[in-house]
């Protein structure tokens, strides 16, 4: 296979995909989904694996290599492990990662692992079960927990918790966050809260800025890492004496866009150059046979070009995404 690289018109090349399989979520975060997923009047069935397999052809031969399987909740699809291995087994593809709410994951992470899945996220917004309920609509802090030490079992090579972090809902939990990821050999990633075409007011009332937790960082000794080359734009800091890593995605912090590697794929099969894009490149129509597969790799070529510089978050505007469940977070 020819693998060739894929390059906006600023510099930035593209190795990461994050490929959303399903924009249904049943948990209700309070900054995405608060009142649960409402099935859109303009829904389409989300791709098929032999679709996905044929998208992620393309971005292979483009030289992406990672693949991020996200949504919506990836774990409300049956036919997850298909999926999987449809993209496991594209030439090309060294490195299958999947972000989850850690519903059911006790169930389902030998499953996932077997089926080529080598990295997993799971998002922990509290490590208090009252307040994990009352952000998520959930009870089920303790089948969280659970499904994170049934990752480490079924042999992930790295497990990560995703945390956003929000002022007055969890950011007294910051100091027990830090501690829990010093005594366990795993990372811990906060987020950034970000505004979205549906949450503005939540956003204006419990947006904090990543430096708050570089501050409580910095004074408890962590240090800042060297970025690794082709590393995202996660700020890393590491300890002598902790076992896990902590990672700040600041999307509001200068330059955030600068290391951009990223490129998305919705669950109906749209290309979105950013996050908070105007709105997404139909690739469905060539996702349909294997003969227009030099076609799609045009497409996919020729709309990378168009990306833009950086998000307009500052100036209010999160384009047409109205909650990132939509497009894949
Ligand atoms: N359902 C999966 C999960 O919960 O991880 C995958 C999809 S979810 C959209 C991916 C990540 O985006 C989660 O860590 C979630 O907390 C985060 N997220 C969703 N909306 C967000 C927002 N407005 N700001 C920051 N992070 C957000």
């Amino acid at each position: 296979m020819m693998v060739g690289s894929l390059h906006d018109n600023h510099g930035r090349r593209f190795e990461y995909l994050r490929l959303s399989v399903t924009d249904v979520c049943n948990f209700r975060c309070q900054y995405c989904l608060p009142n649960g997923y409402r099935k859109p009047a303009d829904a389409v069935p989300p791709l098929r694996p032999d679709e996905i397999g044929r998208a992620v052809s393309a971005f292979a031969a483009l030289g992406l290599w990672k693949v991020r399987l996200t949504g919506g909740e990836p774990g409300t699809r049956s036919d997850l492990p298909a999926i999987a291995r449809s993209v496991a087994r594209v030439p090309g593809v060294r490195r299958l990662a999947i972000t989850t709410n850690g519903w059911k994951l006790a169930e389902r992470a030998q499953a996932w692992r077997d089926a080529g899945i080598s990295a997993i996220n799971i998002s922990v917004d509290s490590l208090d079960p009252a307040r994990f309920a009352a952000i998520t609509g959930h009870r089920r802090l303790g089948e969280v927990l659970a499904g994170v030490s049934a990752a480490r079992a079924a042999g992930f090579d790295t497990i990560k918790l995703n945390a956003v972090l929000m002022r007055g809902v969890n950011d007294d939990e910051l100091p027990a966050m830090i501690n829990f990821v010093a005594t366990h050999d795993l990372s811990l990633r906060f987020i950034e809260v970000m505004r979205t075409g549906t949450n503005p007011e939540f956003f204006a009332r419990h947006h904090l800025p990543g430096s708050a937790v570089i501050d409580q960082l910095e004074q408890r000794g962590w240090q800042r890492l060297p970025r690794a080359p082709g590393a995202g734009p996660a700020i890393e800091y590491g300890h002598p004496l902790a076992k896990g890593r902590i990672g700040i995605i600041a999307p509001y912090a200068r330059d955030f866009c600068a290391s951009c590697n990223r490129l998305r794929l919705s669950a109906d099969g749209r290309l979105h150059l950013c996050l908070f894009g105007d709105g997404g490149i139909a690739l469905r129509p060539w996702l349909q046979r294997d003969a227009d597969h030099v076609a799609l790799v045009e497409r996919i070529t020729a709309a990378t070009f168009t990306k833009t510089p950086a998000h307009r978050l500052h100036a209010g505007n999160s384009g047409a995404t109205p909650h990132l469940a939509s497009i894949g977070g």
